[in-house]
């Protein structure tokens, strides 16, 4: 077992970095918020889309 295939969270750079401490304001930076297939890929994603709680609260609610 040395290789995790599936990661639980998929973070993007930016969110994986913003939990450190200090580093909450780089939630702001990531605009990894769509699932990017491959363009011949059938269903395979280039990049899946940033899992971070962060982004959940995003929508019609103004906080
Ligand atoms: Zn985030
Ligand atoms: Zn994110």
């Amino acid at each position: 077992m040395t290789a995790a295939a599936a990661e639980p969270l998929a973070l993007s750079t930016e969110c994986e970095l913003a939990k450190k401490p200090g580093y909450k304001d780089v939630h702001e930076l990531c605009r990894q918020t769509a699932d990017i297939p491959l363009p011949h890929g059938r269903g395979i994603l280039l990049q899946a889309r940033c899992r971070c709680g962060c982004h959940r609260s995003r929508g019609r609610s103004t906080d």
